[in-house]
């Protein structure tokens, strides 16, 4: 735990891009981001946090959200959840991401000898990093959806899973720090670990039921799009992932829809933001 926290550091956020709808009212908003770190009585889990204290690494990221112009204050940090979990409070206006997230991330990405076998010490740094920098983005979307009241239809985890995508492909350097590919794997990961014929069919209704789509899904749909919006770069993903060809043809489409939604809806919240 100790290596991986102690190279969860950050990225270079790629500002030439910024471009979209002026912003009018928005530009008086000043809502600030605060990181924290909570205390836990369990040592080892508050030696945890403090792995991610010493790394700065919610520091960072509420650098980051501070990027964008909020209407309200919104605080960002890890704490001890006693479950792998990682979600936005809109009462507290949090975003949250539990220690045991971090560290089922790090034991799937070690169950997975393949890729194990791939990649030196510093490149599995970067791939954690990669799915960590994924779900904040996600979390920050509910954060900036709520606290701005930005309209949207349908469900708001695909929304969420969209922003996130969009603003990984668009505003981050994949040379950097790679985003969308340590996320794909990473719900595919989840899909082959949470096998669906496996379940009974009272768990099975939990999970239909549940306003997330299934890992499954998400690993199809966010693959979809990076082929929509990166054809040739995305090719070998939709391979790996075993994208239909009939969901494929579809993707510059579904890619383009995306695009306009997110740049009409969220571009005008964008002030730009580094994590130096
Ligand atoms: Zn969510």
């Amino acid at each position: 735990m100790k290596l991986f926290a102690a190279a969860l550091l950050g990225f270079v956020l790629n500002t030439a891009a910024f471009a979209g709808p002026m912003p009018t009212v928005e530009l008086l908003w000043s809502g600030k981001v605060t990181p924290f770190y909570t205390y836990t009585q369990d040592s080892l889990k508050q030696e945890s946090i403090e792995e991610f204290r010493g790394a700065e690494m919610a520091d960072r990221m509420a650098r980051f959200a501070q990027g964008f112009r909020l209407r309200h204050d919104l605080s960002v940090g890890f704490t001890s959840c006693d479950t792998a979990n990682a979600y936005y409070e809109p009462r507290s206006q949090m975003i949250v991401i539990c220690t045991e997230f971090v560290d089922q991330v790090l034991e799937v990405l070690k169950a997975d000898r393949q890729l194990m076998a791939q990649l030196d010490k510093p490149r599995q740094m970067i791939w954690v990093r990669g799915v960590l920098w994924g779900v904040f983005l996600h979390e920050l979307a509910h954060a900036i959806i709520h606290i701005n009241g930005v309209p949207y239809t349908g469900r708001q985890e695909d929304v969420a899973d969209q922003f996130a995508f969009w603003f990984a492909a668009n505003h981050i350097s994949a040379q950097v720090q790679p985003i969308v590919v340590p996320t794909i794997w990473f719900w595919q990961a989840l899909a082959q670990k949470h096998d669906l014929a496996g379940l009974t069919s009272d768990s099975l209704r939990h999970i239909l039921a549940d306003e997330h789509s299934l890992d499954l899904q998400r690993t199809y749909n966010v693959t979809c799009w990076f082929l929509g919006a990166n054809p040739s770069g995305a090719a070998s993903t939709a391979k790996f992932v075993g994208l239909s060809d009939t969901r494929a043809v579809r993707c510059p489409e579904e890619y383009a829809s995306l695009n306009n939604a997110m740049r009409s809806q969220f571009t005008k919240y964008i002030r730009g933001a580094s994590t130096r």
